[in-house]
């Protein structure tokens, strides 16, 4: 069985006096032993989140470039990542996907031996094909399948021989139709299902029926205390990733939509 999992993006918001309180919220708040938190601050304040927030709740960053240094005026690394104690990264999402340069992150955090992504469904949500080492292309990336929440490597974050994920267990698929995302128009738990069927459907084709049992695929966009329950309900959506709802003392419902 899949544990439940709820991001919370913070994208670019906040300062730490009202961080500090969200965290203070979370803090005390309830999180079921069956659910797994993750949060993923502004990089500027992803250090400070890990130093306030409970470890009941893992930190996220929110994107993360290709190298361990070097000359790369205002980017991160996976190792500063790791250094701030943050174990996640999201990845590919729409709002940082700008053609190439999005792409080229993705491309390299396979390399890492992190992810192997799907190229993806079309726009009609009907086909989801391609695997690993084109999705570096530019216009391959699936354009309606955004925030693919990968974590960072356990190990190391050098450069890895292989394009190959060795451990699925360490990623999440992160389902955002971008008519969905930021929008108030969550989409219908029938709508979400179909395409997590879909998806879950390409792994075991293309990856293993294991792989396809035990890999976690999450709804994004316009997720509320309101909407969460009955998506949750749905049999393959196994968490959320969620933008504007995250910073407001409702993320604990979300937190809690499985109870
Ligand atoms: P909203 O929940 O604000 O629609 O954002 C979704 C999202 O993009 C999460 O990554």
């Amino acid at each position: 069985s899949r544990k439940f999992f709820v991001g919370g993006n913070w994208k670019m918001n906040g300062r730490k006096n009202n961080l500090g309180e969200l965290i203070n919220t979370l803090n005390a708040a309830k999180v079921p032993a069956d659910t797994e938190v993750v949060c993923a601050p502004p990089t500027a304040y992803i250090d400070f989140a890990r130093q306030k927030l409970d470890h009941k709740i893992a930190v996220a960053a929110q994107n993360c470039y290709k190298v361990a240094n070097g000359a790369f005026t205002g980017e991160i690394s996976p190792g500063m990542i790791k250094d701030c104690g943050a174990t996640w990264v999201v990845l590919g999402h729409s709002e940082r996907r700008h053609a190439d340069a999005g792409n080229g992150r993705v491309r390299t955090l396979v390399s890492l031996s992190l992810l192997l992504l799907p190229q993806g469904i079309d726009a009609t949500w009907s086909s989801f094909n391609g695997r690993q080492g084109s999705v570096g292309h530019r216009h391959s990336f699936p354009r309606e399948t955004a925030g693919y929440l990968l974590p960072v490597h356990p190990s190391t974050c050098d450069l890895c021989p292989t394009d190959n994920v060795k451990d699925w267990g360490k990623v999440v698929l992160a389902y955002e139709p971008v008519w969905a995302i930021g929008t108030g128009k969550t989409a219908t738990p029938q709508q979400a299902q179909e395409v997590h069927e879909k998806l879950r459907g390409w792994l075991k084709s293309n990856i293993s029926d294991a792989v396809a049992q035990s890999t976690r695929i999450i709804y994004g966009g316009s997720v509320t205390g309101a909407t969460c329950k009955e998506l949750a309900s749905q049999p393959d959506v196994d968490g959320f990733l969620v933008g504007g709802a995250s910073l407001k003392p409702e993320f604990v419902d979300i937190i809690n939509a499985k109870q």
